[in-house]
């Protein structure tokens, strides 16, 4: 997950509250005995996997140099007796569990790098590489993928299709996913339907996502003009334009991050403030390069195709206003790798979940999370459909905040139980479909 560098500061650490799922639709009746057996087989294997996501949290390896990471997933997956593919858009490894049956074909996408962070580390099992740690949760990712792999392997015999297990490097820098495509990654595989989590800082085991954009659409845009003698009127009028883009007011409750998880107007609530919102940052930067004029802001928006449509307005007023002849072109620089969930998948999943689980672990989304976070599984996403889900790792009251990036993330190793669970269930289901 990357990060606008203010939204390290967000405070977003209150417990939620358990909300009625009515986005959940209708309950299907699940047969439960197939996920008996998935949580029979997490709680064998769940202090291996602790054990797993400290060597991994002791090792952490940035961008583009997981090579004794991707080394441990492979041995790993190798000693399931999957089909592993290694060496896939830089240290990238799949990990193949075919049933030999006919069926669909799932995919399942981790990402496994770290950061640099100076600050010590928050557990006892401190990291060896001096000046990297796992502040982005990526370990526990990682170790949730294999247990995954080893929970559906133990019941390869029900199963039908194919599982794919995609772990991908170099997620933070946003290059990991597309070296993977651009490195034939989807010539051996074909998956269906793809999914991932991040842990987020929600209470341990509760699960939350949305259907299209969880995370609000984040692009930097750039105005050129004509340099003139009456360049300081132009650029007052170009500012005015961008700040007047916005549509909420300075004193609204919306800046307060307190309220992004209150149960009235959070983005849990039906009637959430965080929801068809457009913010445009006030520092706007002006530059002047020999005859033109760089007018640059970064927009925000809820809904994923509205900045687009801003960017044709702010054409159309231009074209339309006194200074026309001096308007030459505005574009976006800088974007997100928006994240984007296939509506009828995030439905269906979060209600198999909430089936399974029960609906006081889930929490959907009625609006996006505001500022420039993304993840780079966005780039599977337009090849092929999927949802990405946010996991919450928070312990409270043992003082764990699971807020990916700041320099006391940690998390209540628990949610690996609760990853693999939910996350094999789910596949298990989909597999049906
Ligand atoms: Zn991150
Ligand atoms: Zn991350």
């Amino acid at each position: 997950m990357i990060l606008n560098k203010k939204l390290v500061k967000v405070v977003f650490v209150i417990q939620l509250a358990f909300l009625p799922c009515s986005i959940l639709g209708q309950n299907k009746i699940v047969d439960t005995s197939i996920h008996k057996l998935v949580q029979e087989q997490t709680n064998l294997i769940f202090d291996s996997l602790v054990k797993i996501r400290r060597d991994l949290h002791m090792y952490p390896e940035l961008a583009e140099q997981e090579k004794r990471t991707s080394k441990t997933i492979a041995l790993y997956l190798k000693s399931l007796g999957l089909e592993v593919h290694t060496h896939i858009g830089g240290y990238g490894v799949v990990g193949i569990l075919r049933t030999n049956k006919k069926g669909k074909r799932i995919a399942w996408r981790t990402d496994i790098d770290a950061l640099e962070s100076n600050h010590p580390d928050v557990v006892n099992f401190l990291s060896k590489n001096k000046g990297l740690r796992h502040i982005c949760g990526h370990d526990v990712h990682t170790t949730i993928a294999l247990g995954m792999a080893k929970v559906l392997t133990s019941l390869k015999d029900s199963l039908t299709g194919t599982v794919y297990f995609i772990f991908q490097p170099a997620e933070e820098n946003w290059v990991g996913a597309k070296a993977m495509i651009d490195d034939g990654l989807l010539n051996f595989i074909d998956p269906e339907e793809i999914y991932a989590l991040h842990i987020a800082p929600m209470s341990e085991g509760i699960i939350s996502t949305k259907s299209r954009n969880p995370y609000a659409d984040y692009k930097g845009i750039e105005i050129t003009l004509k340099n003139t003698e009456e360049k300081d009127t132009l650029i007052n009028y170009t500012k005015e334009l961008l700040l007047n883009l916005q549509n909420i007011a300075a004193d609204s409750k919306f800046w307060d991050n307190r309220n992004l998880l209150d149960p009235n107007i959070g983005l849990g609530s039906p009637n959430t403030i965080f929801k068809d919102y457009v913010t445009v940052n006030p520092k706007i930067t002006v530059k002047e390069t020999g005859n033109e004029i760089s007018i640059k802001a970064y927009l925000s928006a809820e809904k994923d195709t509205q900045l687009e449509l801003t960017l044709r307005q702010i054409k159309e007023k231009f074209q339309n206003s006194e200074y026309a002849t001096q308007y030459i072109d505005s574009k976006f620089y800088y974007e997100t790798a928006l994240v984007l969930n296939d509506e009828k998948l995030t439905s269906a999943t979060l209600s198999a979940i909430s089936d399974i689980y029960g609906n006081e672990n889930v929490l959907p989304l009625y609006g996006a999370i505001p500022d420039g976070r993304g993840d780079d599984f966005a780039f599977f996403q337009r090849e092929i459909p999927g949802v990405y889900f946010l996991l919450g790792a928070s312990d409270f009251e043992k003082g764990i905040v699971s807020m990916p990036h700041s320099p006391s993330f940690g998390v209540d190793e628990n949610c690996i139980k609760s990853g693999v669970n939910f996350f094999s269930s789910m596949i298990l289901e989909r597999l049906k479909y």
